[in-house]
């Protein structure tokens, strides 16, 4: 009988083969044992065939320590040996083996090797290894070993196969790598922005006090105070974009300074900073009992702030109404911004939630950052944020935060 086959148990074996045994009526109990063996003996030869041109490595030991291990030559040529090699690393020529084993960079003790630790637990183990080659060539695998147990339930030997998942590991690493390059392009972009916009304010102050100066001076003279007027007017408005950007650089580039936070305090500060627009617009703002969630305080004040903001911007003919409502669901509360305001277009909702991206020119005063610093602070949350509106009968602000 072959020798691989030989030492696989019985009692697995049955569990193949028990039915495909049943011997014709006919036989007496000498002949139907014969027929049994005889059955057995060509399955149990099948099933070496199998086993041995798998091209999956699978390695069966002949004691329950798996002191001595015989590989398939799928495995025997992964590991660079050969068949009739033994492959245990608790063999007493263990050192002369030509591979090394890792487990997440470490290197793995014979003892540690799925196999022992199934004989140990007297369970099934999973593992994913490394296997490092003398000769430089090296794979990882993915698979287990299980004890194959005798009638006593003593564990006679281990089973063992596994899959080379060195595709798989390289193209992860492939993709790590790449996702950590573009993670420090973009904290270097963000730095960049930061530092540009912060360094560009104080050129534009003096460009507008002298612009104040020109534009006093030359009071009495129409033409050059109106040119004045216009260098003023530009420096204000580019103010206003360097403070937006700078906003939206830094909610991206610090780190969220994250606490319990009652998300109605945030509201109700928010409410304050617009204390002057909201009455101006006689406008009212509504709210539910709104959630605690661990987050950066301020940065939900923001977002408050500027959805809350731009309901009064975008009012419609009526005093703007606004409320703000919470749901959760497993996972996640979903606030509401609801208002009465003129609605946004289905066809620009996602358009408005990008850098410098509005809908409206110089009559509605806004620099097209507001809904995307909102994007940027429940996305640094881990959150979502979209927009629901049929463009006519107002919009709902909804975003996503986790619990
Ligand atoms: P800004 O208000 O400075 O233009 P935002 O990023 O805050 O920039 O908004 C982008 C665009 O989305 C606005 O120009 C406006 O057209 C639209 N928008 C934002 N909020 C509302 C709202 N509550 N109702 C209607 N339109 C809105």
């Amino acid at each position: 009988m072959p020798a691989l086959i030989r030492r696989v148990e019985w009692g697995e074996l049955r569990i193949f083969y028990i039915n495909a045994m049943d011997a014709p009526a006919h036989l007496n109990d000498i002949d139907r044992l014969k027929h049994e063996n005889s059955e057995l003996r060509a399955r149990l030869a099948d099933l070496e065939t199998i086993i041995m041109r798998m091209p999956v490595p699978i390695a069966i030991s002949e004691d329950p320590e798996s002191n001595r291990i015989e590989v398939n030559p799928a495995f025997a040529a992964l590991l660079g040996i050969d068949t009739d090699q033994n492959a245990s690393l608790t063999s007493e020529s263990a050192a002369e083996m030509p591979f090394h084993v890792y487990r997440n960079g470490k290197k793995v003790e014979g003892s540690e090797m799925p196999q022992q630790r199934a004989y140990r637990a007297g369970h099934e183990i999973h593992d994913e290894l490394e296997i490092v080659r003398d000769d430089g060539v090296h794979y990882f695998i993915y698979g287990s070993a299980k004890p194959l147990f005798d009638e006593e339930g003593r564990v006679r030997r281990t089973f063992s196969a596994f899959v080379d998942v060195t595709e798989r590991k390289r193209a992860e690493k492939a993709l790590e790598e790449s996702m950590q390059a573009l993670r420090n392009a973009n904290d270097e972009l963000q730095q960049f922005a930061y530092a540009a916009s912060h360094d560009l304010q104080e050129p534009l102050r003096s460009i507008g006090s002298y612009a104040q100066l020109l534009q006093r001076r030359y009071a009495g003279d129409a033409e050059a105070s109106e040119y004045a007027g216009f260098m003023v007017d530009g420096v204000a408005r580019m103010n206003t974009l360097i403070h937006d950007l700078l906003i939206y650089s830094r909610v991206g580039s610090g780190t969220l300074r994250r606490r319990e936070v009652n998300l109605g305090n945030a509201l109700q500060w928010s409410l304050l900073n617009l204390e002057r627009s909201l009455q101006e617009h006689k406008a009212t703002v509504t709210y539910d009992a709104l959630p605690e969630l661990i987050v950066d305080e301020g940065q939900m004040c923001q977002l408050f702030q500027n959805l809350i903001g731009n309901s009064l911007k975008y009012r419609g003919e009526l005093a703007p109404l606004v409320h703000v409502s919470a749901e959760e669901d497993e996972n996640e509360w979903i606030l509401t911004v609801r208002d009465n305001g003129i609605g946004v277009d289905p066809k620009f909702h996602q358009h408005i939630f990008g850098v410098f991206k509005r809908l409206h020119g110089r009559e509605v005063p806004g620099t097209g950052m507001g809904l995307a610093i909102c994007r940027r602070i429940v996305e640094s949350h881990g959150g979502r944020i979209w927009v629901e509106s049929d463009g006519t009968h107002g919009s709902a602000f909804r975003f996503a935060l986790p619990k």
